[in-house]
């Protein structure tokens, strides 16, 4: 059985790569053809921890090979992974383009019974849209099935979490891309569900969508701290400790971001609009999200009255450690906001500046890259801190401290315990505590 996998991004290529070491034959192919080209020669185009040498070495093993034309590498599949991007239009629905132009593109190539799996996050029902596009454009009678297996990884540990799932979710419609699919999986066959499609589909958006929703409602707890004096990381400590919630997604901070919450809670309120359901729940989990970078810019405020021309080091922009993905990073709008007030500033991340400055380019002095923490907070009035990668969980806060021009801190992940950073000499604002 030969494995196809179309879209190498940031699932894409985990999942190319990732079947390769379960020792199946994988090619792998996009339609940004530099891309390929690069990834053949063992250069990923992400930082993902663990995936350049897991790369190389299934390139090497001969059993993992990529292709930029898309054509031939539908042709020699038998099983094809679709990974393309499913993004946010403007109403929140998911944009389906680059689904459908996929499904054409197997219709015109579909030279053998293939099984086309969704592992993109798509809405509920999309597999009778792409069975519906292959048959009308297909040209052959050969046969084919739709299957559904999304993806869970979580990029910054998307290697471990494909080789080591909780679940892996299966969702079909006839007996062969059951058989191939539990076969191809045999290796987790303990954590195995398999479901109706539709089914799988949904159990993507609802398990992202509740997740997004524990972000929020843990973040609405840190706003009846901060005026109550309440502790939120005791708060989520206590509740954590019962069972039925589990310690997981009780952080307050500065909200969810990145390339799936934010859209995927929004197509699913719009699934659920166009469905006649009443979708308020998670459109206040969003909401909640919204705010939380007004809520940071008036601590901001707070800390510093007037922005105009104050030095602001900005630490952490990728949307959480571990990554180079700075997709719908809340770093993004807080970074415009601060602009817009006249700050100057002063970033730096351990691995996103790249994307960032394609964004938001370098225009010195009003944006200046740096190439450490410690010169971001050079001669900085205040210091924020926005994504908790470890190397700025350790920062040495006193060095921090004879570099600022004011010592003040926030933290918008509660990284520093108060009592410390205070004791410095700091001024230290965070989420939810005093
Ligand atoms: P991505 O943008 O990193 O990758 C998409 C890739 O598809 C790109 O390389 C793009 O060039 C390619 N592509 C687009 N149209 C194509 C076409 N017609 N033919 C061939 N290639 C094409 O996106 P991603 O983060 O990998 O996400 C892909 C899907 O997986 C989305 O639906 C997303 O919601 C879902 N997902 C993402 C994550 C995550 O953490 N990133 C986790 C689980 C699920």
């Amino acid at each position: 059985m030969k494995i196809g996998v179309i879209g190498t991004g940031y699932v894409g290529l985990v999942t190319a790569v990732g079947l390769a070491e379960l020792g199946h034959t994988v090619i792998g192919t996009d339609k940004i053809k530099a891309k390929i080209d690069k990834i053949s020669l063992g250069i990923t185009p992400i930082y993902e921890p663990g995936l350049d040498d897991l790369l190389r070495a299934n390139l090497k093993k001969g059993t993992l090979s990529f292709d930029a034309d898309q054509h031939r590498t539908i042709r020699e599949s038998d099983v094809i992974f679709v990974c393309v991007g499913t993004p946010q239009q403007e109403d929140g629905s998911a944009d389906m383009s680059q689904i459908e132009e996929v499904s054409r593109l197997i219709a015109e190539n579909l030279n053998s019974y293939k099984v086309i799996v969704e592992k993109s996050t798509v809405p509920v029902k999309t597999s009778s849209w792409i069975k519906r596009i292959i048959t009308l454009y297909k040209k052959t009678p050969n046969d084919f099935d739709i299957a559904s297996n999304p993806e869970f990884l979580r990029e910054g540990s998307a290697v471990s979490d494909f080789l080591h799932p909780d679940r892996i979710v299966i969702g079909v419609e006839s007996q062969i891309a059951r058989d191939l699919l539990t076969k191809i999986y045999e290796e987790f066959g303990d954590r195995l569900l398999v479901t109706d499609i539709a089914t799988a589909e949904l159990i993507k958006h609802a398990s992202n969508s509740f997740l997004a929703l524990k972000i929020s409602y843990i973040n609405l707890m840190s706003n009846i701290c901060e005026k109550t004096g309440a502790d939120v990381e005791q708060v989520a400590v206590g509740m954590g400790l019962d069972p039925r919630i589990g310690k997981q997604f009780l952080k307050a901070g500065i909200g969810y971001g990145g390339s799936c919450f934010p859209k995927d809670i929004r197509a699913l309120v719009k699934i659920g609009e166009d469905l006649g359901v009443d979708m308020t729940l998670l459109k206040a989990a969003d909401r909640v999200n919204d705010d939380r970078i007004k809520l940071f810019m008036d601590k901001v405020r707070k800390a510093l009255w007037i922005f105009k021309e104050k030095k602001i080091a900005v630490l952490g922009l990728a949307f959480k450690p571990e990554t180079d993905d700075i997709r719908e990073a809340p770093s993004i709008r807080l970074i415009r906001e601060l602009l817009k007030e006249g700050a100057w500033l002063r970033l730096y991340d351990p691995k996103a500046v790249d994307n960032m400055k394609e964004l938001v380019p370098e225009q010195s002095p009003k944006v200046v890259y740096c190439n450490s923490p410690y010169q971001a907070a050079e001669e900085a009035n205040v210091l924020l801190l926005l994504t908790e990668w470890e190397e700025l969980v350790r920062l040495d806060l006193k060095k921090i401290k004879d570099a600022m021009a004011n010592p003040i801190i926030i933290d918008g992940r509660n990284c520093y315990k108060p009592d410390e950073v205070r004791a410095l000499g700091f001024e230290y604002d965070s989420i939810g505590r005093q």
